[in-house]
């Protein structure tokens, strides 16, 4: 896949930022392999760092990236949350809690469609980091659903697989014009969803 190059003037290196896979590539379906070569994880973990940073200066959100929606068919994930940068390398889940939260979910693969679903509370996760060390990451909310988001990505899962219901998805236009700001925390007012559509 070409890469889009450019010079970013505060680092004066090259960047690299690479095309994001959207929704209708059949490349999103397949299910990621195992990441086996070191030697390719900082090549990859740049590239997602880069698109990701791209994709926050031009659409002003989003906190995490897999390696399948730039092409790349192995299980690497890429976060930025809350200023920390976490780059997961083959992760496995060791928990998922049974209790859940329900929260509008959006993606970069289809950026203007939102998927209203219902993620795990909290989680426990082991993976790889880029040196190759064995690390662990407990989550909550947020942080929590965010990494299931991807953990999905590279089974070929896509967050609209998992909409509650035919009134689950809802484009972004609509989506600022019904809920945003509605409640404090952006719980659905399924009531007027559900009256209208
Ligand atoms: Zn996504």
């Amino acid at each position: 896949m070409a890469a889009r190059l450019s010079v970013s003037n505060r680092y004066k290196r090259i960047v690299a930022i690479r095309r994001i896979l959207q929704l209708g590539d059949p490349l999103l379906r397949e299910k990621s392999e195992h990441a086996s070569d070191p030697t390719s994880f900082v090549a990859v973990l740049t590239d997602l760092r880069d698109t990701l940073h791209d994709f926050q200066r031009t659409h002003g959100f989003g906190r995490g990236i897999s390696a399948v929606q730039i092409g790349t068919l192995q299980r690497i994930i890429y976060l930025e949350f809350h200023g920390i940068s976490y780059c997961l390398i083959n992760p496995q889940y060791d928990h998922l809690s049974e209790e859940k939260f329900r929260l509008w979910d959006d993606c970069f693969s289809f950026p203007n469609l939102l998927a209203w679903l219902e993620r795990s509370k909290t989680l426990r996760l082991l993976y790889h980091d880029e040196k190759g060390s064995e690390r662990d990451i407990e989550a909550v909310g947020a942080l929590s659903e965010l990494i299931q988001h991807e953990m999905d990505h590279l089974d070929g899962i896509l967050a609209i697989d998992r909409a509650l219901d035919r009134n689950s998805l809802c484009t972004r236009d609509e989506w600022e014009r019904r809920y945003r700001d509605r409640t404090s925390n952006g719980e659905r007012n399924s009531s007027c969803l559900r009256a209208e559509v």
